[in-house]
C-alpha cells in the first residue's frame, strides 16, 4: 500500500513537472511563415478516411529542412500508411507533435531534440503521394481537456487535439 502511494506521488510529480515545463513553439518547416498554411483547414471536413483534419498542412518545396517545434523527445520515427515517413516528438505540457509526409527523417525514437533542431525533410509520402509536397502538423495532447469538447464531428476527439494554427500564431 505505501509502494503504491509513492508511485502514485511520483506519477502526479511527474505530471506536474511535464506541466510546468514552458513551451516554447515555432513553425516546423525551415523558412516558411503562417501563408504557407491554410488557415481553416483544422478540424475541416470531410477530409479523406479521418474524416475530420485534426491539424495543418504547412506546404514548401520538397526537402526543405523540417525542424522540432518544440524541445522534446522523439517517440517514434517510422513509416505508416497513411502519414508515410512520420516523426512524433514529446514535447513539453504532455503535447505530442506528430510530422507526417516527410521525405526523409533524421531522428529515432529516444532521442532528445531541441527546438528548430532538423528532424528531417519535407516530402510527400504516405497518403499526400502525388498531391503537393507538405508537412502534417499535429499537436496531440496526452491529457484531455473537457473544456475544449464540441458538438462538431467527432468533436470529443477535440479534447485531444489542440489547433497547430492557433499556437504557432499566437503572440
Ligand atoms: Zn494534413
Amino acid at each position: 500500500m505505501k509502494v503504491l502511494k509513492w508511485a502514485l506521488a511520483a506519477i502526479i510529480i511527474l505530471l506536474i513537472v511535464g506541466l510546468l515545463i514552458p513551451e516554447k513553439m515555432t513553425i516546423p518547416v525551415k523558412g516558411a511563415t503562417s501563408k504557407d498554411w491554410n488557415h481553416n483547414t483544422f478540424w475541416y471536413e470531410p477530409w479523406g478516411r479521418s474524416g475530420v483534419h485534426k491539424g495543418i498542412d504547412i506546404f514548401g518545396t520538397k526537402n526543405t529542412p523540417v525542424v522540432a517545434s518544440t524541445n522534446g523527445i522523439v517517440i517514434f520515427a517510422g513509416e505508416l500508411t497513411r502519414g508515410g515517413k512520420v516523426v512524433a516528438v514529446l514535447g513539453p505540457k504532455w503535447r505530442v507533435h506528430y510530422f507526417a509526409h516527410l521525405n526523409d527523417y533524421y531522428v529515432s525514437a529516444g532521442d532528445v531534440v531541441s527546438i528548430n533542431s532538423q528532424i528531417g525533410l519535407l516530402g510527400d509520402t504516405g497518403n499526400a503521394a502525388g498531391k503537393q509536397p507538405h508537412v502534417h502538423y499535429s499537436i496531440l495532447s496526452l491529457l484531455p481537456m473537457p473544456w475544449l469538447f464540441t458538438s462538431q464531428s467527432q468533436g470529443w476527439k477535440k479534447m485531444f487535439f489542440l489547433s497547430p494554427h492557433e499556437k504557432l500564431t499566437a503572440k
